[in-house]
């Protein structure tokens, strides 16, 4: 079973219908369970692999999902792409709930997760000066044009911890920082793709302002915006999936050259 091109799934993405022919894996790893069974099929003629981040029902929060054994499996699966739909609040007034962010930087604030793949024996000091992949990020954007979806070219996106939200003082803190939006999965799973010399891209989808905004909002808003933007993020994904290149020209498939000492 393969796959070149891996989706893992954020908040409301749990068993996409738009890919074909699917069949369920499990996958082993040497550093445990991934959140869940892998959906392997075909979007238009690309094979791909999905799972779900939380594990389906939502069961794992952020800071206990297994990121390595996740980007391990994927690995494995033969995936050299990673697309990775997740929800987040916005830091600024011009990204509005609704709206699609494809980040291009991040700033790292969790605490207590398992960051690389090169914990003893091999050292390895990955670059992450460009986090993310040059060519999906601009696929998606070329994608969001055409579909015409509200989004934003570039941003920051702040990692926090979580489980809890920020305080006033925390979110007032991102803001002045010039950070664009704040979620708690990104971190580490995107420098452990990076380690794995997988390109990785995050379709960041706003669920509502935090909490600096003092626009409280109710759980039913967001559960309606959050609805919205699953049913988008799937057109964006059957749209760009079959037109990400065959070939890859990005410099993530050579991370780790230069890399490990
Ligand atoms: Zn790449």
């Amino acid at each position: 079973m393969e796959a070149e091109i891996g989706i893992i799934g954020g908040s409301g993405i749990y068993s996409p219908d738009f890919i074909k022919d699917v069949k369920e894996v499990k996958v082993y790893t040497p550093f445990g369970e991934p959140s869940d069974f892998i959906l392997v099929g075909y979007v238009g003629d690309r094979k791909v692999a999905f799972i779900p981040r939380h594990g389906r029902g939502h069961r794992i929060p952020p800071h206990m999902i297994n990121y390595r054994a996740n980007i391990w499996a994927l690995k494995e699966l033969g995936v050299k792409r990673i697309l990775a739909p997740s929800a987040v609040g916005s830091l600024q007034e011009e990204i509005k709930p609704g709206d699609f962010v494809i980040p291009d930087q991040f700033i790292d604030m969790t605490k207590r997760r398992c960051y690389t793949f090169y914990d003893g024996g091999k050292v390895a000091h990955a670059s992450l000066a460009d986090p993310f992949c040059p060519e999906l990020r601009k696929v998606l954007i070329e994608g969001c044009k055409a579909l015409g979806l509200s989004h934003h070219e570039a941003g920051t996106y702040v990692c926090i911890e979580g489980p809890r939200f920020s305080t006033r003082a925390e979110s007032a803190l991102f803001r002045s920082w010039g950070a664009h939006i704040i979620g708690m999965t990104l971190v580490p799973e995107v420098n452990l793709a990076r380690e794995a010399e997988i390109c990785y891209v995050t379709i960041a989808m706003v669920t509502d302002y935090d909490v600096w905004a003092e626009r409280p909002v109710t759980a039913s808003e967001v559960a309606k915006t959050m609805a919205e933007n699953v049913e988008k993020v799937r057109k964006l994904l059957e749209f760009v999936i079959p037109r990400i290149p065959e070939e890859r020209k990005c410099p993530c498939k050579e991370a780790l050259k230069d890399a490990v000492i």
